[in-house]
């Protein structure tokens, strides 16, 4: 049986997946969260993983003291998700914790030669270059676990991978859809929390709604693919059934299809190449009956072209923005900024900043501090 450790195992895509290993009798080695103790504690006691991390040091003590009757070691910070990340008795460790507090433990997972089921995409924005080039040198796989990039991967099965084109990645649109950008400085939280398919953690939601999740997936496929940033293209599909598709040199489009649920998507990083029954609904075409496509409005959505502009530009322009839009974000669900501002300063870094190349993590590191020193400045 598989062995496998979680990092954000009280997230959404972290809930789902212990129900996916549940599901198929898989050994949880260790499990570790940011800060949901009680959540963690119940997860621990019905999985018996040897390893529990907490990443909120300050919760380290509660915990410990709650799992005193169990053998479960209690790690923390963030020395305990790298613990975990590079345990000998792992065959896989799925990343789904949110920012870039991922990217550590996911080169600490492959440079200790495991494969990754990756959730975190914001490990790829930032340091996409250090991940790929880490895991082709230790041979390990990252197996997808996004659902337009699960698409892509099992588009991808069975080609050639020089003849393919491009690819075409599908965006709900978000809530706010159809919106001008008048109309979006009226919008509250709580409409920015509702997403129409998805139901996720609050920062993606967000993101989703800013159309900020599609340019760090524009990124992270241009990293995971090896592709140019003209080899992809995005459209605005709203019912979020086609998870994404792949165009091939003799014009062949292949897509993947499914109900909009994580755990396929999840258990296709876990089990690949095996496909077998997955808890979730079958997709019913026929309930459907009508698909839509149509182009983003990457004017109203500055997040979206301010990404695909910062990958064009390369170096550390990707780990700006995604920063910025981190502490954006974090500001938005304080309340210290309105929705529309999200975007203004994300699409302000690329002219507050020069290039500056990454070639190493202390580059990484670097530019994320100054793009949240930028954001705390702007919003102060
Ligand atoms: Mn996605």
């Amino acid at each position: 049986m598989k062995k496998v450790s979680i990092l954000g195992s009280t997230g959404s895509i972290g809930t789902q997946s212990l129900e996916v290993c549940e599901k198929h009798g898989f050994e949880i080695t260790a499990l570790a969260a940011h800060s949901s103790i009680d959540t963690l504690e119940n997860q621990a006691r019905k999985f018996k993983p040897k390893y529990v991390g907490i990443y909120n040091e300050n919760k380290y003590s509660e915990l410990k003291k709650r799992l005193a009757d169990t053998n479960i070691k209690i790690l923390c910070g963030m020395d305990g998700l790298c613990k975990i990340a590079s345990l000998e008795e792992n065959d896989i460790v799925l990343n789904s914790v949110v920012g870039m507090v991922g990217l550590l433990p996911t080169l600490v997972a492959i440079n200790s030669g495991k494969d990754v089921a990756l959730a975190n995409k914001e490990t790829l924005v930032a340091g996409g270059k250090l991940v790929m080039s880490l895991a082709n040198k230790k041979n390990v796989n990252i197996y997808p676990v996004d659902s337009e990039h699960s698409a892509i991967f099992q588009c991808l099965q069975g080609n050639k991978r020089e003849q393919l084109n491009k690819i075409i990645l599908t965006a709900s649109g978000g809530p706010f859809y159809g919106y001008n950008y008048e109309q979006l400085k009226n919008v509250t939280k709580a409409d920015a929390l509702c997403h129409p398919n998805w139901d996720m953690g609050n920062k993606i939601t967000i993101d989703s709604a800013t159309l900020m999740n599609k340019g760090l997936e524009f990124i992270e496929a241009k990293w995971l693919f090896d592709l140019k940033p003209e080899q992809i293209e995005i459209i605005v599909h709203r019912q979020s059934v086609i998870h994404s598709a792949v165009e091939y040199k003799d014009f062949a489009v292949i897509a993947q299809l499914g109900v909009p649920d994580m755990k396929i998507p999840i258990q296709y990083a876990l089990l690949y190449p095996d496909r077998v029954e997955c808890p979730t609904k079958q997709l019913s075409l026929t309930d459907y009956g009508t698909l839509t496509f149509a182009k983003p409005d990457y004017e109203t959505f500055k997040c979206l072209s301010t990404a695909i502009e910062a990958i064009s530009r390369g170096g550390a322009f990707p780990c700006l923005i995604n920063s910025a839009n981190e502490e954006a974000v974090k500001a938005f669900l304080n309340d210290e900024i309105e929705f529309i501002q999200i975007g203004e300063i994300v699409s302000s870094v690329l002219e507050k900043f020069e290039y500056s190349n990454i070639s190493g993590y202390d580059d990484v590191i670097k530019a994320d501090r100054i793009a949240r020193e930028f954001v705390k400045n702007t919003i102060s």
